[in-house]
């Protein structure tokens, strides 16, 4: 087998996410062979730096010994079955841990498959609860500007990216868009917290206004990724548990991109030091192997659907793979690595050096910004770095620095004229050099 046979195979019978595959006709698309630590290899025998995770999902590299033998054992006791009726050890011990991790308060985890499952599940527990409180004007739910919860029609409906949103819009629900908290906007000189803090005082006008027919607020904390790495002040997250308490309205964080030390700590909820109503996680969730997602949520929650059955107030939401036996079992050894290895203290030296890495890019003409949150680092790109206009669209300037990257053994994979870091945590710091490095070149021969 090489590159060409399988990407000709490929691109006459699939169809790939996120993808004009008309593309394809002059970049063929690059068949995987193995993954090790940081590296992909190709049939060819090229190897490839996985600067974004694979798609932000991996946290202990490609083809992890420890994840790879509990999943091994996993297999031959049990691969999966019917959740509903039935239970096995991985997903008891998995929602026992994550009772356990996540922000107090959070007692109960419910299993989907995928993060936009996860949101749908967050979005109709959070409407139902509603319902079942006797509160049934409250339909509507509240999202921020440029955030991104996931591609069903729920979860797009609640997400504020036009690209994804606005072809399928007359098919998604209402909701109420608040204006960000990204700090890519601030004034020169104004910090992050003061900016993050002066936009809050929208928010809580629309929801002073709307709050009875709110059923919750949905937030990417921290960071909103899809939509271009935006970063914003923990205050933030803070003053909106305030306002959430004050008005009776639920708050979902929605950390399936974002938790697990992604943001320098566990999850980011804690750097506001709060709890949300739900929690949602996915991605490195099994630390990239399986797809997995968990929504947290309270006791107060769980009791609004608990009661004999005749009264018709039980959560029948399901998923055919809910629970399944050897993602939880990945998720468990996940957390194992956790527990054992100091990892969160360890990404602070890593993020360190992805810092002082970045450092150059500051200089660079076309350098608007360069922003980092734990071990998410992003450089803005644009056209004029006083008026910050961007660089048109059309001239498709991040999918040249992805091609660009690719050639010298790098996979990042800029949103837009962002180009961004998001490595496996096991990376070495040569590796972290090399991929700032690529970076570098890419953009000085692109820009
Ligand atoms: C990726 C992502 C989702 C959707 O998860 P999928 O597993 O791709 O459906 C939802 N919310 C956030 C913040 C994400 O980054």
């Amino acid at each position: 087998m090489n590159n060409a046979i399988l990407s000709e195979r490929d691109t006459r019978v699939l169809w790939h996410p996120c993808t004009q595959m008309h593309d394809h006709e002059n970049f063929p698309i690059i068949p995987i062979k193995s993954g090790q630590g940081v590296w992909l290899e190709d049939f060819d025998g090229n190897r490839y730096l996985d600067g974004i995770s694979s798609w932000w999902v991996n946290l202990f590299g490609h083809s992890n010994p420890i994840i790879n033998a509990a999943l091994k054992q996993q297999v031959d006791a049990l691969e999966h079955v019917i959740f509903a009726g039935f239970t096995h050890e991985a997903a008891v011990e998995l929602a026992e841990k994550l009772v356990a991790v996540t922000p107090a308060g959070l007692s109960r985890c419910f299993y989907a498959d995928n993060g936009s499952a996860a949101v749908e599940v967050a979005l109709k527990m959070s409407f139902h609860y509603w319902q079942n409180q006797g509160q049934t004007q409250k339909t509507k739910f509240v999202t921020l500007q440029n955030s991104y919860h996931g591609e069903t029609l729920g979860a797009l409906a609640v997400g504020d990216v036009a690209l994804y949103k606005k072809t399928y819009a007359p098919l998604l629900m209402d909701v109420i868009t608040a204006p960000s908290p990204d700090c890519y906007f601030r004034e020169s000189g104004e910090t992050w917290e003061d900016y993050s803090t002066r936009q809050f005082a929208h928010f809580e006008e629309m929801l002073a206004e709307n709050a009875n027919e709110i059923c919750a607020v949905i937030v990417e904390p921290l960071v909103q990724c899809a939509g271009g790495m935006r970063m914003y002040d923990a205050i933030y997250l803070k003053l909106l548990r305030v306002a959430c308490d004050k008005f009776n309205v639920h708050l979902i964080a929605d950390e399936i991109a974002v938790g697990f030390g992604r943001t320098g700590t566990l999850f980011a909820c804690e750097q506001a030091e709060i709890s949300p109503d739900f929690l949602c996680l996915s991605k490195g969730l099994t630390g990239g192997y399986l797809p997995l997602s968990a929504v947290l949520t309270t006791d107060d929650i769980y009791t609004a659907f608990y009661d004999d059955y005749s009264k018709l107030t039980a959560f029948l939401h399901s998923h055919s793979y809910t629970g399944n036996a050897l993602a939880c079992r990945a998720a468990l050894a996940t957390l194992s690595i956790f527990e054992t290895q100091n990892v969160i203290q360890k990404n602070h030296i890593l993020s360190a050096k992805m810092a002082v890495l970045s450092q150059r890019f500051l200089t660079h003409p076309n350098v608007a910004e360069v922003r980092q949150t734990g071990m998410i680092l992003a450089i803005e790109l644009v056209k004029n770095k006083i008026t910050r206009e961007p660089y048109p669209w059309q001239e498709r300037r991040g999918l040249q620095i992805h091609r660009y990257a690719l050639s010298k053994g790098v996979l990042l994979r800029p949103l837009g004229n962002v180009i961004y870091f998001m490595p496996p945590y096991v990376i070495a710091i040569d590796e972290l050099t090399l991929m700032f490095d690529v970076a570098w070149q890419a953009i000085t021969r692109v820009y």
